[in-house]
């Protein structure tokens, strides 16, 4: 894989590096770039293929809906799924997360039940769950982060107990960067806790780690398309057919039903049960391109990639005093999250966008990794597959700017 020629595929990096000062776009962890591929082929869709889904005899209809329909069966075998009646399409991960706590959470959370999460997740898998342990009374457990960032898992056995319901966990942490031992993570509760199901946010892996759902025997993943090369709007919930199969609709309206009186409404079966109303159709075949531009590509050759990249960036960030990494994970995603002494990072990150280079400062959504960390925010740098040592370069040449003004 040669990052150098695959950036060319990017629009808006071949523009940013035309740039006076060239674009350092490290800023993928909120959001990937799109390759040409995904952009033509959703421009493609809208001026030569545009219609609706599912609900025309016609050919042009039809076509579509054939288009529509192929996507489910490459995100299927993009993550190993037994079936494409096992993918339901969302709007991301955010949305992915409160369907399973809006449908299985309500018909099986009871009072005193326990969902666990972990001390490093995003607020989609928090707030998802505070939302209907309040409805339901049941309780939120957290597994602990230690100092490296790493979760402490030794605490598992006393964490896990007969009234455990849920066990909800990133893959990769989106604020410091950790990536969860899920498979261990897994067996333990399969081990300890055999009646609860698993939820795996892989918002932050989905385009980094290769996975293969039935190996890994979780019963939901959850990812987002808009960043894993493809299209915002549209995201997916891989779930193991017999659960979603238990569980009722969320959301109502057309598709999602077999029969309608004003008595009684009878469901379609999963996935279609849970996809009321005209779906994203743009964005499906946007993210079917997306993910045969990573087919292509190889995960194990982007992971590789990153990897270096991820490397030589934190060798040369450990030359900068003033720089302090939050956690020294054990295995790491494709992100660096960093402090400042005495410089507040909303400032280095002015700084840095006066230079073109473009990183996120503030909290990532993961107010409780902050609190555990003592710190209010973080300047976080993140990679794809097209970040380059130059883009690092930048970076750190932008820090060195900053704290010689801060001085
Ligand atoms: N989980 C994690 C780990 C994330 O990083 C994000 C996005 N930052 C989300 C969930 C939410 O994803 P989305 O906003 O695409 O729904």
């Amino acid at each position: 894989m040669n990052a150098e020629v695959l950036r060319n595929e990017f629009p808006m990096l071949v523009a940013g590096d035309k740039e006076a000062k060239p674009l350092a776009f490290l800023d993928s962890t909120a959001t990937t770039q799109k390759p040409a591929s995904v952009i033509d082929a959703m421009d493609d869709f809208y001026r030569e293929h545009y219609s609706s889904v599912k609900r025309g005899v016609y050919r042009l209809s039809a076509r579509t809906t054939e288009a529509f329909e192929k996507t489910r069966k490459d995100v299927a075998k993009f993550i190993n799924a037994k079936s494409e009646d096992e993918i339901v399409f969302t709007r991301g991960t955010t949305e992915s997360i409160n369907l399973v706590a809006w449908s299985y959470g309500r018909k099986f959370f009871e009072a005193g039940d326990e969902i666990l999460i972990s001390g490093l997740e995003h607020h989609a898998n928090i707030v998802s769950w505070q939302l209907v342990a309040e409805m339901k009374g049941a309780k939120i457990k957290v597994i602990p982060v230690r100092d490296d960032g790493d979760l402490d898992l030794s605490k598992l056995p006393e964490l896990l107990t007969p009234r455990t319901k849920m066990v909800a966990v990133a893959h990769v942490s989106n604020s410091v960067g950790t990536v969860n031992p899920i498979a261990e993570i897994i067996a333990t509760t399969r081990k300890l806790a055999p009646q609860a199901k698993v939820l795996i946010d892989a918002a932050q892996s989905s385009s980094h780690i290769k996975i293969d759902v039935q190996k890994l025997d979780c019963d939901f993943l959850a990812f987002s398309g808009h960043k894993m090369y493809g299209p915002t709007g549209i995201g997916v919930l891989y779930g193991e057919y017999d659960v979603l199969d238990s569980m009722p609709p969320w959301h109502g309206g057309g598709e999602m039903i077999k029969n309608v009186t004003f008595e009684k409404t009878t469901y379609a079966d999963v996935p279609a049960r849970f996809e009321a109303g005209t779906p994203a159709i743009a964005e499906v075949i946007g993210l079917g391109k997306a993910i045969e531009w990573l087919n292509n590509v190889g995960l194990d050759n982007i992971r590789k990639h990153e990897e270096q990249i991820t490397q030589y960036a934190l060798k040369q960030l450990a030359e900068i005093p003033q720089v302090k990494v939050l956690g020294n994970p054990k295995e790491r995603g494709a992100l660096i999250s960093i402090t400042l002494d005495g410089i507040a990072v909303g400032d280095a990150a002015m700084i840095l966008d006066e230079e073109n280079v473009a990183v996120r400062s503030g909290h990532h959504c993961a107010q409780p990794v902050m609190d555990r960390f003592g710190v209010d925010a973080t300047l976080r740098l993140s990679f794809g597959v097209y970040t380059l040592e130059r883009d690092i370069d930048r970076f750190v040449a932008g820090i060195k700017r900053v704290v010689r003004l801060f001085a």
